[in-house]
C-alpha cells in the first residue's frame, strides 16, 4: 500500500479558507505530504477583515499535538499564528518533548487586513521559546524589523536581518522580501550562518496574496518531510506560492487567496 509522509500544523484557523490552518492544510497536501493540525486559535475572517479571533485553552493544542504525534510519523512541523505566551510556552513544550524536527516557525504577527495575531506581550515569548527550537524561522520584513533593529530596504538589509535573528538560536532564517518596493523581482534571503542565499522570482502584481505566507511555510515544510534538505525545500516552495499567487482567486471582496494547485 503506499502512502504518504505527514507534516504537522499548529495554527489558528481562518474561516475564509484562505489563511492559516486551511491554507497549510491545502498547500501540504498539494506538496505531496498528508497535513495534520492542531489549532491554538479560531478566527472569524474573510477576504476583507479579521472579525474576531478567539484562542484555545493551551492543554488543548498541547493534547491536539500528542494525539497527532502518538499516532503517525510526524515527519514536518510548523507554526503559524499563536497569539499569546501560554499557547506558544506550551507549543515550545510539546515541540521539545516529542523532538519534532524539521521545524518551521512563520512568526505571524499581523494579517494584510490590519488585525493583530500577535500580541505583543507574546513577542518575547517568540523569541525565548520557540525561536530556539526552529529549523527554519521565515519572516517577511515587516517581522524581521520587528524582531531586531535592522531596517529593510535591500536585499544585503534582508541578509543583515537574517543574521541578526540567527542569534535567536534558529538554525536558519528566511526573510522574506515580497513587500520590498521597487524590485522586478521578490528575493527572499536564506541565511544559514556562513551563507546567504537568495531565491528570486519574478514579483506578481496581484491584490490577491490571502494567505502567501502560510502557504510558503507549510510547503517549505512539506518538501523537509519528504526529505529534502532546506535549500531544495525553499527552492521547490518558492516556486509553488509564486504559482499560488500568480493564479490566485479573485474570491470575495478584498484580498483573495493564494490558488494550491
Ligand atoms: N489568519 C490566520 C489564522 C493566519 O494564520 C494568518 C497568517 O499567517 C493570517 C490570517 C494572515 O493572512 P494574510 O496576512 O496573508 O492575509
Amino acid at each position: 500500500m503506499s502512502t504518504k509522509p505527514v507534516a504537522l500544523t499548529i495554527a489558528g484557523s481562518d474561516s475564509g479558507g484562505g489563511a492559516g490552518i486551511q491554507a497549510d492544510l491545502k498547500a501540504m497536501e498539494a506538496n505531496g505530504v498528508f497535513g495534520a493540525s492542531a489549532l491554538a486559535a479560531v478566527t472569524a475572517q474573510n477576504t476583507e477583515e479579521v472579525s474576531r479571533a478567539h484562542d484555545l485553552p493551551p492543554s488543548l493544542v498541547a493534547t491536539q499535538i500528542d494525539a497527532v504525534v502518538g499516532d503517525m510519523d510526524v515527519k514536518a512541523a510548523k507554526t503559524g499564528m499563536l497569539s499569546a505566551p501560554p499557547i506558544i510556552e506550551t507549543v515550545a513544550d510539546r515541540v521539545a518533548t516529542h523532538d519534532l524536527r524539521p521545524f518551521v516557525v512563520d512568526p505571524v504577527m499581523i494579517s494584510k487586513t490590519g488585525f493583530k495575531l500577535l500580541q505583543d506581550e507574546a513577542i518575547d515569548t517568540l523569541v525565548n521559546d520557540l525561536l530556539p527550537l526552529a529549523t527554519l524561522v521565515t519572516p517577511n520584513v515587516h517581522e524581521a524589523e520587528h524582531l531586531t533593529d535592522v531596517e529593510i530596504d535591500t536585499p544585503d538589509d534582508l541578509r543583515a536581518a537574517g543574521a541578526a535573528l540567527l542569534e535567536y538560536g534558529p538554525d536558519a532564517v528566511l526573510v522574506k522580501g515580497g513587500h520590498l518596493s521597487g524590485a522586478d523581482d521578490a528575493v527572499d534571503v536564506l541565511v544559514d550562518g556562513e551563507t546567504g542565499r537568495r531565491f528570486q522570482a519574478p514579483r506578481i502584481d496581484t491584490e490577491h496574496t490571502h494567505g502567501t505566507g502560510c502557504t510558503y511555510a507549510s510547503a517549505i515544510a512539506a518538501h523537509l518531510a519528504k526529505g529534502h534538505d532546506l535549500g531544495a525545500a525553499v527552492d521547490r516552495a518558492k516556486r509553488y506560492v509564486t504559482g499560488a499567487i500568480r493564479h490566485a482567486l479573485p474570491l470575495g471582496h478584498g484580498r483573495g487567496p493564494t490558488n494550491h494547485f
